[in-house]
Parts: structure tokens; sequence; C-alpha cells
């Protein structure tokens, strides 16, 4: 599986396995649980293929197998990782979890074609690791232990790369699909649409093909069907939030200052919330900027703070006490577009940003509300002076 970014925590997900060409390796503690599962449920498969070993010697077996599983996921990832960085898009970390790995990406592909080496190549990784243990299968002897451990990575293996090859977001299949669909349209939307629809038609379909196989004598069915609704909504999700992102960025090129910036009325930091207030309705203002005495702008008002203020104190309350001071990042140039607006948004997030001109002089304030609005619903907030 492969992921493209997403707002990540400052701390690393799990134990640092090390780094791969820079890219940090992360084992989540959620692996935890699926080895002791793995180890658990095989070891009875390892007693039974392999005679003459000890009840501990079996566990130990499955143990290594849940560890060799986990080593082939994280080259499956590697995978993945290897093509992004080739074609230039770093990749933040990798991180190999309870269902799986994750390598994620931080930059969406621009071709097509990008897209497809960097989904093909982990199922391809994966499906080697089979074709591997498959080759060095027979030069193990019937009822070893190097025999029973190859034997479960050639299955492993190929389930990994035939799981992952299902045809939709975020799996690999779904990238490719994806591609395919961005190919033929000539739109990476369309492309992401047809693959985020494709991972709910996936999701629903191992739900049912789980519920279709449990037999009601049968023990570890249920922990087949639980597996398989965890699996579900995972798919499920990122299926969903693959369309959201596309849909948001598909709004980007929309974005511009210009059009959204809402003209400021400069107060100094004295004046009661009140009067500035009444100052801004009269002239039909909807931001306030603070000045200092030499009318350079050092504080954005908060609308969130001033409708904070009970209206009772809103005349012995300076607007100083209600505003933002401005820090480095809180300043805009009114030439920001997209992409670039989105980037000062994640460097300094805030409510407001003051907005200046090329020389410098202040052309008016930028509800962090109003850019939302615009990516949520696709429209110019009403209200905005165009
Ligand atoms: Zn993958």
């Amino acid at each position: 599986m492969s992921a493209p970014r997403r707002n990540g925590r400052p701390a690393g997900p799990g134990v640092p396995l090390g780094r791969f060409f820079g890219v940090p390796v992360y084992l989540a503690p959620s692996w935890v649980f699926i080895a002791l599962i793995i180890t658990v449920s095989y070891q009875e498969l390892v007693t039974k293929q392999v005679p003459d070993i000890s009840q501990a010697g079996a566990y130990a077996v499955a143990f290594m197998f849940a560890v060799l599983l986990a080593l082939s996921l994280l080259a499956h990832e590697l995978g993945h990782t290897a093509v992004s960085l080739a074609f230039g898009m770093p990749v933040r970390r990798v991180v190999i979890f309870l269902l799986g790995g994750v390598s994620e990406i931080e930059k969406e592909p621009e071709r097509p074609a990008e897209e497809y080496l960097v989904a093909i190549a982990g199922p391809l990784v994966s499906l080697l690791l089979a074709g591997i243990s498959a080759a060095a299968l027979p030069a193990a002897s019937p009822g070893s232990v190097t025999r029973v451990v190859l034997y479960l990575l050639v299955g492993s293996n190929l389930a990994v790369a035939v799981f992952n090859l299902l045809p939709g977001l975020p799996l690999d299949g779904g990238r490719l699909l994806r591609a395919g669909v961005w190919q033929l349209s000539r739109s990476r939307l369309t492309g992401t649409r047809a693959g985020a629809w494709g991972g709910r038609a996936v999701a629903a379909l191992v739900v049912l093909a789980a519920l279709a196989t449990i037999e009601p004598s049968d023990g570890p069915g249920l922990g087949n069907v639980i597996l398989a609704g965890l699996l579900s909504v995972f798919i499920w999700v990122g299926a969903s939030q693959s369309l959201t992102a596309a849909t948001v960025t598909s709004r980007l090129p929309r974005l511009r200052i210009g059009e959204l910036v809402r003209p400021a009325l400069e107060v100094p930091p004295d004046l009661p919330v009140a009067e500035a207030l009444r100052r801004a309705w009269a002239t039909q203002v909807r931001a306030l900027v603070v000045v200092d005495t030499t009318g350079r702008p050092r504080a954005i008002v908060s609308e969130a703070h001033v409708m904070a203020v009970p209206e009772a104190r809103r005349p012995w309350t300076p607007v100083a006490d209600v505003a933002r001071p401005l820090e480095p990042g809180l300043t805009l140039s009114a030439a920001l577009a997209g992409e670039a607006l989105l980037d000062a948004f994640r460097k300094a997030p805030a409510s407001e940003y003051l907005v200046v001109g090329q020389d410098g002089h202040t052309v008016g304030v930028l509800s962090a509300v109003d850019v939302a609005r615009v990516l949520q619903e696709g429209r110019l907030p009403s209200g905005v002076p165009a």
C-alpha cells in the first residue's frame, strides 16, 4: 500500500528501524498484535509440518515467520519508496503496522506513468520474494523448518501481491486503476474518483467474501471476519480520504487571495471593541488591523475573539486584547495563489492573515474560514466583496 501525504505528528509513529536513502523506517506498536496472532495461529501448522519439533520450537518458528513477513512487507514498501525517490517525489517515512505497510509519499505524481510505476513496484517486489522462496523450496528437505518457512513465505508474499493489486484506493491496484483512467481521461481527478469508488467496492467485497466463507462451527472463521472487517474499514476510509483530497486539490487553482481578501479598517490598539465594530459596520468592512502610532500594522483582530467578548464588556475592552500580534508568517503577499497559499497556511496556521501588496501596503485581511469554504464548497464566500 502507499499513501499520499497526510498531516503528521512530529513524533515518530513507532520504533525506528533505520533509514533507506534517508527515509526513516518505523515499526508501529500495533505490529506486535498481529505478530502475536500469527505466532499463535501458525504454531499448529509448524507442529504438523515439522514432526520432531518441540512446542516451544514451533512457537519460535511461527514468530520467526511473523518477523520475516514484516521484512517482506518492508521490502514491498521500499519498492514503492525507491521508485518515488527516483522520480523526485520525497517520501516522509515508511511505517509497518497492523495491516501491512505504508509509504508516505509527500508529492502527487505529475504523470500517469509515474503513478503507475510507483504503484506496481511494491507488488513486483512481493512477487519476486514469492518466486525466490518458491525456487529455494526444492533445496529444503521435507519436514524441515526451512521448508515450512519457505512455504509460508511463498504463500504470504503471493497473498500480499494479489491483495494489494485489488483495484481500489488506497491499495496499489487502486493507484494502477487511477493511472489508467487518468491516462485515458487526461484528468487526475477522474482517475482518483474511479480509484476511490473501486476502493469502496473492494471494501464491501472483502466483508462479503469473509461472511460467505464463514462456517458456524469454525472458531478461526470469526477471526477472519474480524480481520476482514478491519481491512474493509481501512480501505473504505482510505478511499474516502483520497476522494476528499482530490476534490479539494482540484479547487486549488480557484484560490486567489485577491478575490477572498476582506477590506480592513486600521485602528489604534487602545480603541474599545464596541467603537471599532461601530466604525467597521459604518464603512461596511469586515476586518480590523491594529496599527501603531506610525501607522504600521502590529496585530490582526480575531473575529472569533471579538465574538467571545460579551456585549456589555465591548465598550471597555481595547481591540489589542482581541488581536493576534503579527508574527512572521502571518503576513501574506496578495500575489499568492493555489498551492503556494496552502503551503503558507501550513507553515503558520492562523485564523486571520494580513495581506500586503507588492509595495508593502495593507490590502486587507484573509480569513482562513473563507479559504476553507472555497475548498469545501467550491464557491466564493457570500458577503466578500470581489
Ligand atoms: Zn504497496
